[in-house]
């Protein structure tokens, strides 16, 4: 487990099953806490230790993201709030929101951002202030979600909104995916220094048993080949100088889901 503290903030990554990961979110003025996409509630429970939750995030309606809602909830008294445009698939869910929306917590503002591509109605949680963003399935360590429900294209809208945000944003993705993405990114941007670093620091790390999550968006930028679709010597390998960003991304996507 990893506590970051940022700005009075402190998360911790709580990792479940197989590769999910749980956000534990603490305001350490006022010890209020949050939960971002509680895959079960048991781990929750045990690290809250009889303490409230004041909110529970989710990014999106799948399974593995919305599991522990109810429980929590039930014994923990959390608020939930999650994408209004899925709201018939969010258990518990007590407030949908939109994208320009909102939220309160223990003094800090969360900005929402839409960012449709693994589900329709996938949102994105911004702590601008403190530089943290909950990205769900959107942005991974040197990948990216797979686009289940929107087009690649509403996909590619959504990655490039998030590279617009500031360079030190701490990116908290939900699932510890970088060991397979970085073998699959070195098939596409082998002469990447930046990325030939970081492969060696998730090997690093991966071998300690420590989480990869969270990166920063500075990382990605340098070395996640899914937002580096305009860059010439991607777009040279995969033949396609001429092609839209959307259009590189769809390839590339399309490559990866294909990859073993
Ligand atoms: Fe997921």
């Amino acid at each position: 487990m990893i506590a970051e503290k940022c700005n009075e903030l402190s998360v911790q990554v709580l990792p479940v099953l197989d590769d999910n990961y749980i956000f534990l979110i603490e305001d350490m003025r006022t010890g209020a806490l949050a939960v971002v996409d509680p895959t079960e509630a048991s781990p929750v429970l045990e690290m809250l230790d009889g303490r409230r939750v004041d909110l529970i995030l989710n990014t999106h309606h799948h399974w593995d993201h919305v599991s522990g809602n109810t429980e929590i909830k039930r014994k923990a008294g959390a608020r939930v709030i999650g994408p209004a445009a899925e709201a018939d698939d969010i258990p518990g869910l007590d407030q949908g929101v939109v994208g320009g929306d909102t939220i309160a917590f223990a003094g800090h503002i969360v900005r929402v951002i839409d960012v449709p591509g693994n589900t329709i109605g996938h949102i994105a949680f911004w702590f601008k202030e403190a530089g943290l963003l909950f990205s769900g399935d959107t942005i991974f360590h040197l990948g990216c979600g797979r686009v289940q429900e929107a087009t690649p294209a509403q996909m590619w809208t959504s990655i490039d909104k998030l590279r617009s945000l500031p360079p030190e944003t701490l990116i908290y993705s939900s699932h510890e995916y970088a060991a397979k993405n970085a073998r699959f990114a070195l098939t596409i941007d082998p002469d990447n220094a930046d990325l030939l670093k970081q492969i060696k620091l998730i090997k690093e790390k991966r071998n300690a048993g420590m989480p990869t999550v969270p990166s920063t968006l500075a990382t990605e930028l340098a070395a996640n080949p899914f937002l580096r679709v305009d860059q010439d010597s991607i777009r040279q390998r995969l033949d396609c100088k001429e092609s839209a960003n959307w259009e590189v991304f769809a390839q590339l996507r399309r490559m990866k889901d294909a990859f073993q």
